[in-house]
């Protein structure tokens, strides 16, 4: 059995991992030359550990990045709103450490340099769209999924510092600074804020938001001037809307951001990314009919993934709200919830097991379907 997974991001590289590991020929088509990617910190909630542990990649994960403890929003003068523990603290690692360890020993050929046009002419039993937002994969399926821009924008760097433990914090006019240590002397950080893309030089970018930022509690300066300015990243904030259906036809299923990029509020793209490549994997065993495992894909990931997409929009809209009166409405809910409360949805997102999988077989039995012998 041969599956073709058109990129090699996160995402991609998960699933060729998994299928790989049931038996599979995969072969993976990335557009870019170099698979290396550069990129920013990433966090993986204990769900996304959950489903690295079970690709067997777990450990090297956690002993490449850090433990993100005590986290939790905070005002611009340092006073905590909310304290968020998720039991299991999440991992901050960087981009380009998660890439190397899922390309290590993967058991998949990379063809690099390889942009997918038309994916029609691909030929495999299984074709897996893992092409990030602007997908040619769901772009031949479906035109209804559309890119739609959040309206806020994002920075983000990782630098050489030392800091107890990491959090979000609002400030005014919707800007949000959020830091956490991604182990090893390293810290990673990021800025979200109203507003148009930037055009000016990294560095008049840094000079911006030291001014916009100048007064915020430590270590929101001390991160920024850590920063130089060749390692700044700028990027819109977009999401797909609605999220996409999670297979077509017989044979081509989506995952990650290619089926439900998501805006980041909530740090859960990648890790959706995982839980789709695990349990697309999971369903997939060599020899398995392929067309009823990827009609349960759908099923499976589509709702959990859309339900998070909302949530992450909603979370980005309140802590993002710009005018005075909203933002000081919104800091009072915050300060107003307990943080048991709080915490609670967020362990529902991080509660996903690959034990969660169910099978078509154990979908069937939930249903009251009859196998085709009588067997019950
Ligand atoms: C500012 C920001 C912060 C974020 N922070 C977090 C976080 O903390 N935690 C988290 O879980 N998520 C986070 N995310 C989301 C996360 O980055 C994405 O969800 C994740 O990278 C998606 O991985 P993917 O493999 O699905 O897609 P991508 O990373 O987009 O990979 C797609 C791959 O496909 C290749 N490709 C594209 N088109 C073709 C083609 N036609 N032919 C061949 N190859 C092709 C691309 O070159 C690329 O390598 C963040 C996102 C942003 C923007």
């Amino acid at each position: 059995m041969h599956a073709i997974v058109v990129g090699g991001g996160i995402g991609g590289l998960a699933t060729a991992r998994g299928l790989g590991q049931q038996g599979w020929d995969v072969t993976v088509l990335e557009r870019q030359p170099d698979l290396r990617q550069i990129g920013a910190g990433i966090s993986l909630w204990p769900n996304a550990l959950r489903a690295l542990h079970h690709l067997g990649l777990g450990d090297a994960v956690e002993r490449a990045g850090g433990r993100i403890r005590g986290g939790g929003l905070r005002t611009w003068d340092g006073r905590w709103l909310s304290r968020v523990e998720l039991g299991a603290p999440p991992v901050m690692v960087h981009r380009a450490d998660l890439h190397e360890i899922l390309l290590d020993g993967l058991p998949a050929t990379i063809r690099s340099g390889h942009p997918v046009t038309d994916v029609h002419a691909l030929d495999a039993d299984l074709i897996v769209g893992a092409d990030g937002i602007r997908s040619a994969v769901r772009a031949a399926y479906t035109p209804k999924t559309k890119i739609r821009d959040s309206g806020q924008v994002s920075w983000r760097a990782v630098v050489d510092a030392e800091t107890p433990g990491g959090g979000e914090t609002m400030g005014p006019r919707g800007w949000r600074f959020g830091y956490a240590p991604t182990g090893h002397g390293t810290v990673y950080w990021y800025v979200a804020a109203p507003g148009p893309l930037r055009t000016g030089t990294p560095a008049e970018q840094l000079a911006e938001l030291r001014s916009e930022l100048s007064s915020w509690h430590d270590p929101v300066g001390r991160l920024l001037d850590a920063t130089p300015p060749e390692l700044l990243l700028h990027h819109p904030l977009l999401e797909l809307h609605p999220v996409a259906p999670m297979r077509f036809g017989e044979r081509v299923a989506l995952v990650g951001d290619a089926a439900h990029a998501m805006t980041p509020n909530l740090g859960q793209g990648a890790c959706q990314a995982l839980e789709d490549a695990v349990t697309l994997a999971l369903l997939l065993p060599k020899g398995a009919p392929v067309p009823p495992a990827l009609e349960v894909y759908d099923q499976q990931r589509r709702a959990r993934t859309a339900a998070i997409s909302r949530q992450s929009r909603q979370i980005g809209r309140l802590v993002g709200a710009k005018g005075r009166l909203s933002g000081a409405l919104v800091r009072t809910l915050f300060r107003l919830t307990p943080d048991r409360l709080a915490a609670a949805g967020a362990q529902r997102v991080a509660a996903w097991s690959p034990e969660d999988v169910k099978r078509p077989a154990d979908v069937n039995r939930d249903a009251g379907v009859r196998p085709a012998d009588g067997r019950r």
